[in-house]
């Protein structure tokens, strides 16, 4: 069945940024919103303006318990933006943070294609439905701890280098800085003076 995941019914709610006119300002979050409800399992879907406000996260968890969501898709930026934040919300309420799932209709879509609003809006339509397409087959996941051991290795001992060195230890992460010259400094070694104090390099 479409609305369905292994035994589980999928009830899937979708929320459609505006991001103020990052978005809004190109394609209608509203138009998005109603194409997104004639996708399978999508049982709730709804325009907010902006989606990682308070506002936004209050809604997003309100309608987990009211429609009795267990898949949420949020269309808005980039997940480097904003993922933790939402995953965060749903699991406040209970949800598994991993059947939150992101599709990005701001950089992928209004920003890289605000001079063409209906190939915008196409585009919108299209990573809504991969994101809920995807949600479909999301399984609950758990996180968990594995012990490392804090040690770290830098290859190359350049200014680069040096300074990842020098930054793990401060971390009091024992470090190995290799270097396969007879010393370290790389090319700012071979420089007398540097711009603008004019100091020695090293
Ligand atoms: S969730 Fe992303 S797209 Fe929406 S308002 Fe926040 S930053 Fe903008």
């Amino acid at each position: 069945m479409p609305g369905d995941n292994g035994n589980e019914t999928l009830r899937i709610g979708v929320y459609v940024c505006h991001c103020g006119s990052n978005i809004a300002g190109v394609i209608p979050p509203a138009e998005v919103a109603e194409f997104a409800l004639t996708l399978p399992g999508v049982v709730r879907a709804t325009d907010t303006l902006y989606a990682c406000a308070d506002s936004g996260q209050n809604l997003i968890k309100e309608e987990i318990v009211k429609y009795n969501l267990n898949r949420v898709v949020v269309s808005a930026c980039s997940p480097r933006m904003h993922e933790p934040t939402f995953r965060a919300a749903v699991a406040e309420v209970g949800l598994n943070p991993f059947l939150m799932e992101m599709a990005n209709i701001r950089e992928q879509c209004t920003w890289a294609h605000g001079h063409d609003p209906e190939g915008a809006m196409d585009k919108a339509r299209d990573l809504t439905a991969s994101a809920v397409a995807k949600a479909r087959f999301l399984v609950p996941l758990d996180m968990i701890k594995v012990p490392v051991t804090k040690r770290a290795m830098v290859i190359g001992g350049g200014v680069a280098g040096i300074s990842a060195a020098l930054d793990l230890g401060d971390q009091g992460i024992e470090t190995i800085l290799v270097e396969k010259q007879p010393t370290i400094g790389g090319t700012m070694a071979q420089l007398n003076k540097t711009f603008p104090t004019m100091d020695c390099s090293i």
